[in-house]
């Protein structure tokens, strides 16, 4: 099957008739603006043996992929509704890995209500790699910043934290994973779409952790020229990382978590733990912004016990 063919038979059923994505057979997408509404773009490429292991599944591949890019729109209060994909194969990859690759993209754009308006496919040498783009909408007056973040604020995060990167482990085979709880955490992160869009107009900052929750606090502290305190004893664990031996400091650097991070004021504490409950998500607080720069992490004692390596970095 050459391109066109490949198009055709397993993307163009994708667009779930979207008018502007003329069945990709066009040069372009067409959006036409939503009145009120702002328009919220992201990408993010997913690279074989960098963001997920060799042989990974193609349905998951392409599932992770989307669900990444929601992670992100979802920290910006926006709802999803298109994407784009560029996807770069191996020259040796079948119709029948593409084919499970669209079922699987399918299924996720259907469960997050989404559609595919373009992209591009190409053959390559090189490894497995897939770029998507995701569009959502958001209200003009709800699309919260990582540089919006005021001197003690409280710092949330939703859902678990270091399951994620756990399930990396597990799926090296380097940690047992009874029921495989972790490694589905890795493999299928969920993006908070619901609530990201509830909590929106209460957050004073707000961004998806994916590279590890101290390094990603950190962009925060960056971005709003302030600094944090967090509370490793108030970092909410899973039972399966319970069960793992690793603590709470080890789960504050590893990636892949996918939850919203976000800061508030004290005083929205209660609307915030409301939103939560209705999005059937839990939230945490887990420490507050300060004037003096740079992170610090303390423990239950309020020690000083801050690692040196906070996360995942592409270039180092
Ligand atoms: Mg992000």
């Amino acid at each position: 099957v050459d391109e066109f063919g490949l198009i055709a038979k397993y993307f163009s059923p994708l667009t779930k008739g979207y008018a502007g994505a003329h069945n990709l057979t066009d040069d372009a997408a067409f959006i036409t603006p939503v009145a009120g509404k702002v328009l919220t773009v992201t990408t993010d490429t997913l690279v074989e043996g960098v963001h997920f292991l060799p042989h990974t599944a193609p349905d998951l591949v392409a599932r992770k992929a989307l669900r990444v890019n929601l992670s992100d729109l979802a920290s910006k209060g926006a709802k999803p509704f298109a994407v784009m994909l560029n996807s770069v194969f191996p020259r040796d990859f079948g119709s029948d890995w593409i084919g499970r690759f669209a079922a699987g993209l399918s299924q996720d754009l259907d469960a997050f209500d989404c559609c595919l308006i373009g992209g591009d496919t190409v053959a390559s040498v090189g490894p497995l790699t897939i770029g998507i783009t995701a569009f959502g909408w958001s209200d003009p007056a709800c699309c919260p910043h990582r540089s919006g973040a005021k001197a003690q604020d409280d710092i949330w995060v939703s859902g678990t934290i270091g399951d994620g990167g756990l399930g990396l482990l597990a799926a090296q085979g380097k940690l047992p994973d009874p029921g495989g709880a972790l490694q589905s955490r890795y493999d299928l992160p969920e993006p908070r779409i619901a609530l990201g869009q509830a909590i929106a107009p209460w957050v004073s900052a707000a961004m998806d952790i994916s590279d590890g929750l101290l390094q990603d606090l950190g962009h925060i502290g960056k971005a709003s020229g302030l600094g944090a305190e967090v509370f490793v004893s108030l970092i909410p664990l899973s039972a399966s990382y319970g069960h793992s031996g690793y603590g709470g400091l080890a789960a504050l650097t590893m990636g892949d978590d996918y939850e919203l991070l976000f800061t508030a004021p004290a005083d929205h504490a209660d609307q915030l733990l409301r939103l939560a409950q209705t999005a059937n998500v839990d939230i945490t607080r887990i420490g507050r912004m300060m004037v003096p720069m740079g992170i610090i992490c303390r423990d239950q004692d309020g020690q000083d016990v801050t690692p040196l390596r906070r996360g995942w970095q592409h270039f180092s």
